[in-house]
């Protein structure tokens, strides 16, 4: 009897589809999903240019019959759920049954499929909807998918893709996150027949979460599990100083999907109260194991997000067991670049002028009204100055941004047109002592994706094998500054900034990273000497009244005002 029918137009109508392929890493999830449904232990993927010329999927799971085979790749025919099934309290991974055949609509698509009883399996080769062939074929019992030309009887989707880099990093994030959520099955990647990663099944899970997360970070994670008879939660969460400026290194599993949560993410969030300043995201794979009636999967097209019938007991529960392993752990890091700039709207009558009348956004030389060389940092983030018109403030940060983007756009430049690397020499310091790097994949792609910016800014990085980069050179703004965290943020910008193909804007906003990162920040102590560095510096760069994100550098208190306000005039 066959295993996979066809569902009715009624569940059709239920479910929540309209599975788009529009990217190759999209189609090596359900392919991956097939063979985790279909039970396998091992799991080879085999990817050239990044997808779009071949995915190969071959796994050791149960296999199709030849009948099961034969209508596998139709519209809604799946083994997974039927007709009478609620599609509350699905088990499986896929249940719409139609990632085969989105798929064999764009590509041409073959699939060798042999369950262990048969002494053969057989294969069925499909050219754009249609079968061109069906036949015997010898085979170990598994299921082999192979999709060839992906895309091209649809070449404008193509034209959405980011480049091959970015594209081949997605189907690596994918993969390495089926690694973490089935540590009992074998995965193997290769990339144009080179192995980009094998993870054969061994009791620690070391290999895979250094993947993940890169070497470095692995000594501070702490474990963290919890059960009760609800939910079993287990998994890693980041000690605070391993937090991000984004969410890429949250690692949600709801029984054993990869899924994002914005509830869940916010729960960990607020268990690290104040341990960590409002901009920054807490770094965590967390597995959440609960009663499949209770997690509704069919809400999202590309099943990457559920819904869960109690939300606020699951956000209640997490946020207990990620405060419980913190206290545990006696966590006690203090963040000393902490602050939280309140953007308080005053209604004093100063500010009112202030707001309407003379911010400088283009006032001339203030170099030149200064009246003093004595500079006072005010609650460790703005400058005050005298100057002939009144009182010079400065935002401590965005004014050193400010400046660090006119010198690395100038370096920039002058090595783009330059013939010789002349501006390197001055730009770039060699490390008297070069770091390591342990990076995650996703980190080590990024990199080879921006090799380019990183060099033409004056980072030298050299491959030590596999993921370990040692740094030689940095800009020579970066000297003395923490360069471990500084390229860790970097890349962390660059993965958020996925939508972005333009080379200008792409480096443009490299610069403005490279500038925020090696700009002080508030609470930073700065001695007179530097204050008036900034202050003079800032004159001389352009479009100095913000900073590169638009923020404003300064601004004057004008001694009308002051005058004003003592009633002296
Ligand atoms: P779904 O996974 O939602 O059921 P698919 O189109 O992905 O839909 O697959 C259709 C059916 O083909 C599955 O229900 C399953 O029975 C069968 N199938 C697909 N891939 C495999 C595989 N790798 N091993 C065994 N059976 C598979
Ligand atoms: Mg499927």
């Amino acid at each position: 009897m066959n295993k996979i029918r066809k569902l009715s137009s009624d569940i059709i109508a239920k479910i929540a589809a309209g599975e788009v392929i529009e990217r190759p890493a999209y189609a090596v999830k359900e392919l991956i999903e097939n063979a985790i449904d279909a039970h396998a232990t091992a799991i080879t993927i085999h990817v050239e240019e990044s997808g779009l010329r071949k995915i190969q999927i071959i796994d050791n799971g149960e296999g199709m019959s030849r009948e099961d085979l034969e209508i596998s790749f139709l519209p809604h025919t799946t083994s997974k759920i039927s007709d009478d099934d609620e599609l509350m309290g699905i088990k499986t991974l896929g249940f719409r049954g139609e990632a085969l055949s989105s798929i064999a609509s764009i590509s041409n698509l073959s699939i060798q499929s042999r369950i262990k009883k048969n002494a053969s399996g057989t294969v069925v080769e499909i050219r754009q909807g249609r079968v061109a062939h069906i036949g015997s074929i010898g085979m170990p019992p598994g299921t082999i998918v192979t999709v060839d030309e992906l895309f091209s009887p649809v070449p404008a989707r193509k034209k959405f893709l980011k480049t091959q880099k970015t594209e081949f990093r997605f189907i690596t994030e994918i993969i390495l996150h089926f690694a973490l959520a089935y540590p009992t099955i074998h995965f193997l990647l290769t990339h144009n027949d080179k192995t980009i990663f094998d993870l054969p099944v061994k009791k620690d899970e070391h290999q895979r979460l250094s993947l993940i997360f890169g070497e470095d970070i692995l000594p501070d994670l702490l474990p963290l599990s919890f059960s009760d008879s609800y939910i079993t939660l287990s998994g890693h969460i980041g000690k605070p100083q391993t937090a991000s400026k984004n969410n890429q290194r949250q690692f949600l599993f709801v029984n054993n999907r990869a899924v994002s949560d914005k509830l869940i993410s916010l729960a960990i969030k607020e268990s690290f109260g104040t341990l960590l300043p409002s901009s920054s995201s807490p770094v965590f794979r967390l597995h959440l194991s609960l009663p499949h009636e209770v997690v509704d999967v069919n809400v999202h097209p590309r099943k990457e997000t559920v819904s869960f019938t109690n939300a606020r007991m699951v956000f209640d529960l997490v946020k207990q067991a990620v405060t419980e392993t913190l206290m545990k752990n006696n966590i006690t890091y203090h963040v000393d670049t902490f602050v939280s700039l309140k953007k308080g709207e005053t209604t004093s009558v100063s500010a009112q002028y202030l707001k309407e009348n003379v911010l400088p956004w283009n006032r001339g030389d203030i170099g030149q009204i200064l009246q003093t060389t004595s500079f006072l940092q005010i609650h460790q983030t703005y400058i005050l100055a005298v100057t002939k018109e009144g009182i010079l403030l400065l935002d401590q940060h965005a004014a050193h941004e400010r400046i660090l983007f006119q010198q690395f756009t100038k370096a920039f430049l002058d090595e783009k047109s330059g013939p010789t690397s002349g501006g390197k020499q001055k730009n770039t310091y060699t490390l008297p002592k070069p770091l390591t790097f342990s990076f995650s994949e996703s980190e080590k792609q990024l990199l080879e994706e921006h090799k380019n910016l990183f060099e033409d800014t004056g980072f030298l990085f050299e491959n030590f094998g596999e993921n370990t980069f040692i740094l030689r050179n940095i800009p020579s703004l970066f000297k003395g500054r923490n360069m471990k965290k500084i390229i860790r943020d970097m890349l962390s910008d660059l993965e958020d900034q996925r939508g972005i193909k333009a080379i200008d804007i792409t480096s443009q906003r490299m610069l403005a990273f490279l500038s925020c990162r090696a700009a002080v920040k508030a609470n930073d102590v700065l001695t007179e000497k530097q204050m008036g560095t900034i202050v003079k510096d800032l004159e001389k760069s352009e479009n100095n009244s913000t900073c590169p994100h638009g923020r404003p550098t300064r601004m004057i208190l004008p001694l009308e005002l002051i005058h004003k306000y003592f009633n002296r005039m």
